[in-house]
């Protein structure tokens, strides 16, 4: 992805922040541990002593000495372990985890960028940064059915609200799950407050954690980057322009609320047939009736929804309300 160079500086600048922060953390342990625990520094040097000669012993050729020099550094290691358990640390306390054991936090795996450096560059362009707060709160962790009541019926499905919210939340847990082998998009409409957005943020935020590439839009931030794309001084190839296409999921919020005009109903069309193509997925939400989703955009628009989309409408009340109302 083309970021310019003071963005692709931005974030190598935030990997070695990490790196630099992370090997503070592991000399200031080492020293804390080897005052504590002098026989831990002695284990430390034999363990590079004897991984030392081992090399050596590679390099010339001398394959008899190995078997023994293994033992001895298992040995050594074990030690280091038991002493470690039995003083109440955890094993990787002298070696913490990596934020991305991947590229451990390096950004790149071999000559290529690792996914979380992809995500993080999605993040910047679009910045997105917000969103990670979001989804710290909406997520399968405290999705709450209470605001889902089980006697108010939609008299199209004859199911309560509940009984749809269920469907839809096992629909988003299917779709997570196959996500990596079968090729699925979801379309969830209805009205303000019935916990559309929330569901999407939920799958946003597992895929993100699963180390996916996830850009959320909110339909008229969409439609602006097109026509910054169209209309402005950037080519229509650029990166940002590109990711829309090609990112893992995108997510298009509040469909709708955008100035809809011929230019937007041509370019959604655009939008999501090319992700089709490329079968990559999509997570519209709307609080349009599906019949005004063909007035306001295309027939062809929604017969490509309707032919690749699993759709839901979920109903119930207002759950920003009711959330109000408990506050009071
Ligand atoms: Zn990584």
């Amino acid at each position: 992805m083309p970021l310019s160079n003071a963005q692709y500086d931005t974030l190598i600048r935030r990997y070695e922040a990490r790196q630099l922060e992370r090997s503070r953390i592991v000399r200031a342990r080492q020293q804390e541990l080897y005052q504590k625990l002098p026989r831990l520094a002695e284990l430390d040097g034999a363990i590079s002593s004897s991984s030392v000669a081992q090399a050596k012993k590679l390099i010339e050729g001398d394959d008899g000495a190995l078997p023994r020099l293994k033992r001895q550094l298992n040995a050594f290691i074990s030690e280091k372990e038991r002493l470690l358990a039995d003083n109440g640390y955890p094993p990787d306390y002298l070696s913490p985890p990596y934020g991305c054991p991947d590229c451990k936090d390096t950004g790149y795996i071999g000559k290529e960028k690792c996914h979380c450096f992809k995500q993080a560059a999605i993040d910047l362009v679009y910045t997105q940064s917000n969103i990670r707060q979001i989804l710290e709160q909406e997520n399968f962790q405290n999705f709450s059915y209470q605001y889902y009541s089980d006697s108010l019926t939609n008299p199209s499905t004859g199911l309560t609200s509940l009984e749809t919210a269920r469907q839809a939340v096992s629909l988003c847990k299917e779709f997570i799950q196959g996500f990596d082998t079968e090729f699925r998009n979801l379309f969830f409409y209805g009205d303000t407050g019935t916990g559309k957005t929330y569901l999407s943020n939920c799958v946003a935020k597992e895929l993100l954690d699963t180390g996916h590439s996830v850009i959320y839009f909110t339909a008229p931030s969409l439609f602006r980057v097109f026509e910054k794309n169209t209309f402005g001084r950037e080519s229509p190839d650029s990166g940002d322009y590109q990711n829309i296409f090609e990112c893992d999921l995108l997510i298009i919020d509040d469909l709708g609320t955008e100035l809809s005009n011929a230019f937007t109903s041509s370019q959604l069309f655009l939008c999501l047939n090319e992700r089709i193509l490329r079968r990559r997925s999509t997570i519209i939400s709307t609080n349009l009736a599906f019949g005004q989703l063909v007035d306001i955009y295309s027939e062809r628009t929604f017969s490509r929804i309707s032919s690749n989309y699993a759709i839901l409408k979920l109903f119930g009340n207002d759950i920003r309300i009711q959330k109000k109302l408990e506050r009071r």
